[in-house]
């Protein structure tokens, strides 16, 4: 990177282009980018690399004036698809981010590391620029996990309003969601779930063996307008699942065209969907899995039926128990999950297992369910114990991230242990193993430690999360 000084910079070292600017010593730097504009279409490699140098070094003054002259300059890259923004965000220069944000700045560009602006600020601590960066959701809190976005308003109050769902239901602003098989329909980028209308499903809710989940209705405020929207012209947006098999509804609904498929595998498909798409796939598939697994009643056995927008299911037969008072066996259930990242009590290393289906050198955070009468914390001690013989002190919460495969909630902590013996079961895991911080990090930047070969679960996972808060802790690494 050129660390040339930035004012009285001669222009021959920015710009090597003497020859099409004459020979004027008074040639300003703006006439020299535009002729260099013109004649190549895109800023030179030696600007670029001035503007980048500027961001990361928080000149600001230099970064605007760069900008005038040369707005293409915005979202130009270095040869590791680093941003201005990113080189910014690395090193916390908060007026530059602001700058560079006022310029339109593309905040959900990656760097081929597959980070954000944001990601980059959080790792290295920079709390206020990852808020900054974060801002975009209209909440102003950065999203922590895949799967945690809430684009949608649960409404939950309307979910006994049948004959307003039955209203919303037939509007034709409102979005259905398809599920095969609990596999949703998503358009050909893999990114977006396939959106259609009613007129596309209306004969799919007419068959007994399918099933609407009313899922909410768009938030009030227009992500697009920014202006604040009544109750009646809010999108309603509900799930369908239907026994057909795929090929017959992709027919059914899309009419031939070739634009959306069904995901075939959850555990790799559903990974790569926009941040909302996937706040709005967690709650529709968990509650799909649900209906799935609970046609009957579990208190007498007979059939039951979904009610309230598919947000309760109601025992068929009248004197059943489940009919009188509230029970959970009516309701849809989540699954507490307490997901560990056990630091080493020197500070500097931690605990990390791999079951045998992982792929080879992948290691991630130790798991598991939280059982009927416990705590986070003694959940926390009892399954690192079990899995890694490592026994543990201090639990503190983080963060915690829904996973619709079906229907768990990960709870994501930091632990700190107070023994070091590690002695693995065997039927759990294969093997658990203590990393430097170093190699962690060298997994999490490039996607693979050089010295250990350790691999780590993709960002969309609370354990890579976990990994990178503790990572990000260290601003002096
Ligand atoms: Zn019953
Ligand atoms: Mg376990």
């Amino acid at each position: 990177m050129l660390r040339g000084r930035t004012n009285g910079c001669t222009l021959e070292r920015i710009l090597p282009l003497r020859h099409l600017c004459t020979n004027r010593a008074d040639v300003n730097l703006s006439q020299v980018i535009f002729f260099t504009n013109r004649m190549s279409g895109t800023p030179k490699e030696e600007v670029v690399a001035k503007f980048l140098d500027a961001s990361s070094r928080g000149n600001e003054a230099e970064v605007t004036s760069l900008l005038s002259a040369v707005p293409s300059l915005l979202e130009q890259t270095d040869s590791r698809g680093w941003t201005a923004l990113m080189l910014a965000a690395r090193s916390g220069h908060t007026a530059v981010v602001q700058t560079l944000l006022r310029h339109g700045c593309d905040r959900s560009r990656v760097n081929s590391s597959g980070q954000t602006a944001s990601d980059v600020a959080k790792f290295w601590g920079h709390q206020h620029v990852s808020v900054l960066l974060g801002e975009e959701d209209g909440d102003g809190v950065g999203l922590e996990n895949y799967f945690g976005a809430e684009p949608l308003d649960r409404l939950s109050a309307k979910r006994t309003d049948a004959a307003w769902l039955e209203d919303r239901k037939k509007h034709p602003g409102s979005v259905f969601l398809l599920f095969s098989d609990l596999s949703p329909m998503l358009h050909h980028d893999q990114q977006h779930l396939c959106r259609l209308g009613y007129e596309a499903i209306k004969d799919l809710l007419e068959k007994p063996d399918s099933l609407l989940v009313f899922l909410g209705v768009e938030k009030r405020r227009s992500s697009t307008t920014g202006s604040e929207r009544a109750l009646e012209e809010l999108p309603a947006w509900f799930a369908i699942s239907s026994g057909e098999d795929g090929a017959a509804l992709l027919a059914r609904c899309l009419h031939g065209e070739r634009k959306c498929s069904f995901a075939s595998s959850p555990h790799r498909d559903l990974l790569n969907l926009s941040d909302e798409d996937a706040g709005v796939l967690a709650p529709a598939r968990a509650l799909l899995a649900w209906h799935r697994r609970y046609a009957f009643c579990s208190t007498c056995g007979s059939a039951t039926v979904s009610e309230e927008g598919g947000h309760k299911r109601r025992c068929c037969k009248q004197q059943c128990p489940s009919n009188r008072g509230v029970h959970n066996t009516c309701y849809p259930r989540t699954d507490p999950v307490v997901i560990m990242l056990v630091v080493h009590p020197g500070g500097n290393q931690c605990l990390l297992g791999r079951k045998s289906v992982f792929p080879a050198g992948m290691f991630s955070c130790l798991a598991g369910f939280v059982e009927p009468g416990e705590t986070l914390e003694a959940a926390a001690r009892r399954e690192v114990c079990e899995e890694s013989g490592v026994r543990v002190g201090a639990v503190r919460y983080v963060s915690c991230q829904p996973w619709p495969m079906p229907s768990q909630l990960m709870i994501g902590c930091h632990c700190v242990a107070v023994t070091t013996d590690i002695s693995v079961d065997r039927s759990e895991i294969e093997e658990a193993r203590w990393f430097p911080r170093q190699e962690v990090m060298e997994a999490l930047l490039g996607g693979e430690s050089r010295q250990s070969g350790l691999i780590l679960p993709p960002k969309q996972t609370i354990a890579h999360q976990l990994l990178r808060h503790w990572i990000s802790k260290a601003a002096n690494l």
